[in-house]
């Protein structure tokens, strides 16, 4: 009697490629459609989802839920503890609904993988067809190849292809038709699927009321703040991105990386719509910002695409074979330090404090704290990968995890392993008056001038102040950790 669109990481009625498909069918058919989403607590435990996506995620429910409702869909919501009954569940709601239909957008990791195909089995022995669809890549997996035919696991040569893709195939950056109304006898039908509620988080996951306030005022919930966001950006600050996207003071770049991990604004929404206020509507040319800004969303795919074509990621392992030996340092008191903004490097310090206070960080930020915790500690990068993804609001596997990789030389189209970020350098690049370091350590507010970069080393009032107000020294000697750095990379990789 309906079809089933199931809502994962889609939140959002606008350019929805699964739930726009559901409509057409259920259209032909006469029926209504039926949105489901399914919170599954054991799901978010394993995966290691932050109390804060979750918080963002349940925000976004609740207001999917009433968009759903003026075009009279009902969003049903259960909660389901195991996340091994979710597929059960949902062949249940199927089978109690008539439903011969159920849509979803792909999940591109392993267990979601398997648990879609095992999906489509199952449901196809009770005569439904289950039907994933391509979604939240704008370049679907699997439709680039090198020459060679071979995947690509360098990013240049990918993005000319994923760019010659899209100018060729220019519907895959078409706006998915917005779902049909229900037909009206749906709301006395189903008036108990209008009536399902959202729960609250589970206690595990749950923030306290201060930081929920904190981040319901920071982070807008819902696709409506999404676009919201990516316009302001695409009128005010999309130009100027290349030249000032590395300075995290400039607030220059369009945090919306938490709209596109909860799904509730699509990548390919993103860049038809930069593409489209750029003058000559191409994804590569034009002004540098714009092509810049997409390239940039170009990388979310490209890790996406290497995820699927070396599915052993997924399981705790370094994309480069040759990294898996190197011996890690086991600190505890370094790796608490890294993680309360204690190292007594400002600038890494100033990102990690920002990051447990807002749950996001600036991506030049992401590099420098990822940079020391593997090659100045030398703590295994596995620890920051899983201490950033039940951080960030925007935690989002497969970019965290190329994040990872790259700034630990471990992944992808890495930097060099003898590429060792110098913290204070990077600090007076690309903060260089100093004002984000200002912002985040209270101990070094008064600290003026460059010394701010590294105070003990400057001497004089800087260390003065920083004694004063407690700020810690170096935990590691600067010269000492990169040496140790390579010395322990070369040796691991000569283990192979
Ligand atoms: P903008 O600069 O405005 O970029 C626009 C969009 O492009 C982003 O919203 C994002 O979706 C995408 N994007 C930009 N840079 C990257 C990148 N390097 N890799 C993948 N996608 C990118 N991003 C996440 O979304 N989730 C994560 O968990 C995550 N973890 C990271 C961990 C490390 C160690 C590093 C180095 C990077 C990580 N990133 C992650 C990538 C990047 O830092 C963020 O996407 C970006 O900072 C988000 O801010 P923004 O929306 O203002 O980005």
């Amino acid at each position: 009697d309906a079809v089933i669109h199931w809502f994962k990481r889609d939140l959002r009625i606008r350019d929805n490629t699964g739930l726009s498909l559901a409509s057409k069918i259920a259209k032909e058919k006469g029926v209504g459609v039926i949105g489901v989403w399914i919170m599954s607590p054991q799901d978010w435990e394993a995966h290691l989802v932050s109390p804060a996506k979750c918080d963002f995620e349940l925000r976004s429910v609740k207001l999917l839920k009433q968009e759903l409702a003026e075009l009279d869909i009902p969003l049903y919501i259960e909660v389901v503890e195991s996340s091994k009954n979710v597929l059960h569940r949902l062949i249940e709601m199927a089978q109690d609904w008539g439903v011969k239909n159920v849509f979803c957008n792909l999940e591109y990791e392993v267990d979601e993988l398997r648990r879609e195909a095992k999906l489509v089995t199952k449901m196809l022995e009770k005569g439904i067809r289950f039907e994933p669809q391509h979604d939240d890549c704008v370049v679907p997996p699997g439709s680039l190849k090198s020459g060679g035919g071979k995947q690509y696991a360098v990013y240049s040569p990918w993005y000319r292809a994923w760019v010659t893709h899209l100018h060729a195939h220019p519907d895959l950056l078409h706006e998915r038709p917005l779902p049909y109304k229900n037909p009206s006898s749906f709301r006395k039908k189903y008036k108990y699927l209008f009536e399902s509620r959202v729960p609250e988080a589970p206690e595990s996951k749950r923030l306290d009321n201060e930081k929920k306030d904190r981040l319901v005022h920071l982070w807008p919930a819902g696709e409506h703040a999404a676009i919201e966001r990516l316009e302001r950006f695409l009128t005010e600050k999309i130009g100027a991105y290349q030249a000032t996207r590395n300075f995290p003071s400039a607030n220059s770049t369009a945090c919306i990386s938490v709209h596109h991990a909860a799904g509730t604004l699509a990548a390919r929404t993103s860049v038809r719509m930069a593409r489209d206020v750029n003058s000559t509507k191409k994804l590569d040319g034009g002004v540098e910002g714009i092509k810049g800004w997409i390239s940039e969303v170009a990388w979310r795919d490209f890790y996406r695409h290497v995820l699927v074509n070396w599915p052993y990621i997924c399981m705790n392992k370094p994309f480069k074979y040759e990294y898996t030996n190197i011996e890690w340092e086991y600190n505890d008191n370094h790796f608490k330090a890294w993680t309360e903004g204690r190292t007594g490097y400002p600038i890494v310090d100033a990102a990690m404090r920002s990051l447990n206070s807002t749950s996001y960080m600036h991506n030049r930020l992401r590099m420098i704290t990822a940079s020391f915790l593997a090659k100045h500690l030398l703590l295994d990068w596995r620890l920051g990968e899983q201490y950033f993804i039940s951080h960030l609001i925007d935690g989002d596997f497969a970019s965290n995890s190329g994040g990872w990789g790259f700034s630990s030389s471990t992944g992808v189209d890495p930097q060099p392993y003898f590429r060792v970020f110098n913290p204070w350098l990077q600090s007076e690049k690309f903060d260089g008056e100093g004002e984000f370091i200002r912002k985040w350590v209270e101990e070094l507010k008064d600290v003026e001038g460059t010394a701010v970069h590294n105070p003990y080393e400057a001497g004089g009032k800087g260390a003065g102040i920083a004694k004063k107000n407690g700020y810690p020294k170096p935990i590691v000697e600067h010269k000492f950790a990169r040496e140790r750095c390579l010395e322990r990379y070369k040796a691991g990789i000569g283990r192979n």
